[in-house]
Parts: C-alpha cells; structure tokens; sequence
C-alpha cells in the first residue's frame, strides 16, 4: 500500500507521569506513516481525495497540546484513534511518539514508543434464546457500532433457528455483522465479552441456552489457534445459522485455513444434511 509519513513533527506538551513534566511541559517528536490508496490523487491530482498532511500536522499538534497524558502509551494511542477517525482513506498507521527529554537522569538519546492500528474485516456471529433476543441482537449491534475502534458495514437479517448440539432448549434467534476494526482479535473478543456480560450472559452448560452469544467467525485473513482464541471459528462450516447470514452479506468471506469461501461452505453443508 502507498504511504505517506509525517517525520518527527516537534511538538511542546505536557505529557508524563510526574508533576514537574505536566507543569513545565518538554519537547515531543512525532512520527506518523499512513497506509493508503494514494492512486485516485495521483490519476486526479485533488488533495480531497489524500490526506492532507499540512492540516494533519497541525490537528497532531493541537491534539497533543490539548490534551494531557501520564504515558507516551496513551498519548499514542488515543492520536492513533483521533488520526483514524478523522481521514477515513488511511487504512492503517505506524505511529511513533518520541520523549527525547524524558526525566531519565542517565545520558541517553531519544526514548519512544511505535503502535501499528490497522483496519481489518471481521465476521461476528450473533445469537440469542433468552430473553426479547430481538432488542438483545439489536443493542449488541449497536454497541458495537458505537465503539471508536469498530465501523459496522453490514447487518444481516435474523433468522430462528434450531438449537445446535444435544441440549432441549428454545430456538436461537441468528445473525451476522460485517465490520472492520483495529482492535486486535484478542481485544476484539473481550471487547464482545464485556457485551455478553452486560446482557447477562452466563455459562452453565455448554452450548446450552443464553441472553447472548458474540463468535468472531472471521478476522481478515488471519489464522489464529490460541489458548483462548481460534480464528477462523473453527466449526463455522457446520453450523447453518452461521453460514446462512454470513452468506446474506458476504457470500465471498474467505476462511484461509479451509481455503472456501462462506458461499461453497454453505452449499456444502446442504449437501451433507
Ligand atoms: P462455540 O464457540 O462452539 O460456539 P460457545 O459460543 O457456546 O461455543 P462460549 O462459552 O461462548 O462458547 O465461549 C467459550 C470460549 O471460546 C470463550 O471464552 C472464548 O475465549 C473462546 N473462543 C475461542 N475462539 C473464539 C472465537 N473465534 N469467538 C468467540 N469465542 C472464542
Ligand atoms: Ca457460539
Ligand atoms: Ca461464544
């Protein structure tokens, strides 16, 4: 992907743990690499269609000026997020945020802190028997799209459901969300966790009845196999009310590791049943 990179743009704020730095204040340097489509500029040659790096280095300035962090952490990461809100054609950021005076006592050069946040395609699974899973579904989708760090693309329709596994239960109410964020896969997840809490979720049995079920079924084109994540989900292609919303909003989400697309998954399982 092109790049455009913002080198070590001086800046004098008050960031740091201690009262002195939040008083007096020091130098930061700032360095920001963007990821983008820089073709329709170029072919069009009109900054609208860019990032317009001039009023970019003063929106850093500003922002790191305005507001007043302990850690170079935070500061980093809540520019990162201002950065991304505000130019939606940059489609990931390398952010460096340098503390070269920091209150260190020993001779040394520069301290500094790179985040890399990128946008990426997701896939959530949602389900819920418990409760009005109607308004359930509806308020999980909304706090999601909410989130800073989550644009919501697509929704499908919902769908009853059959229970899924052994247990008597209630019929699920299913559906799916397109989204991209930059969170991790990993905070994704507990980002999803806190929102089945809030709607009361709890886990007695497995596979058993709930207020709220939120899976990541796809996470770009990452394979993970943790101790407490796996992605792509791995029993996706035998669940029908995973396969048939994903299908209704994005026929062509790639599972890499069975190298098919939701679309044949789907054909497949109606082959088996
Ligand atoms: P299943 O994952 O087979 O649909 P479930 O949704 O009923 O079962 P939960 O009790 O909701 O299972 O989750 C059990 C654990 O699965 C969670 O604590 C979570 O850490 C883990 N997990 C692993 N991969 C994923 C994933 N892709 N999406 C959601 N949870 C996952
Ligand atoms: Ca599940
Ligand atoms: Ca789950």
């Amino acid at each position: 992907m092109d790049k455009i990179t913002i080198d070590k743009l001086k800046v004098f704020c008050n960031h740091g743990v201690y009262e002195e730095e939040k008083s007096v204040g020091q130098n930061f340097y700032v360095t920001a690499e963007l990821y983008l489509d820089t073709y329709p500029a170029g072919i069009s040659d009109d900054l609208s269609k860019s990032v317009n790096y001039a009023g970019l280095c003063h929106d850093i300035t500003r922002f790191m000026q305005e507001n007043c962090y302990n850690l170079i952490e935070a500061a980093a990461e809540n520019l990162s997020a201002h950065i991304l809100a505000e130019n939606t054609a940059v489609r990931a950021l390398d952010l460096t945020v340098y503390k070269p005076e920091a209150p260190i006592g020993l001779p040394f050069k520069n301290v500094s802190l790179t985040i890399h946040r990128e946008w990426q395609k997701a896939y959530i699974a949602l389900g819920s028997n418990i409760g009005d899973s109607r308004l359930i579904l509806d308020n999980a989708s909304e706090k999601i799209s909410a989130a800073p760090e989550i644009r919501l693309l697509k929704k499908s329709s919902y769908i009853l459901t059959k229970p899924y596994g052994e247990v008597e239960q209630e019929d699920f109410l299913n559906g799916c969300l397109e989204i991209e964020t930059y969170f991790s896969p990993q905070h994704l997840l507990e980002f999803l966790h806190k929102i089945e809490n809030e709607a009361g979720r709890t886990r007695e049995i497995h596979w058993g009845p709930r207020t709220l079920d939120l899976d990541i079924i796809l996470y770009g084109d990452k394979i993970i196999n943790g101790e407490f994540i796996t992605v792509p989900h791995q029993d996706m292609h035998n669940r029908m009310f995973v396969l048939e919303p994903l299908c209704e909003i994005a026929p062509y989400a790639y599972n890499p590791v069975l190298a098919k697309n939701a679309l044949t998954l789907k054909n497949e399982l109606l082959q088996k049943v």
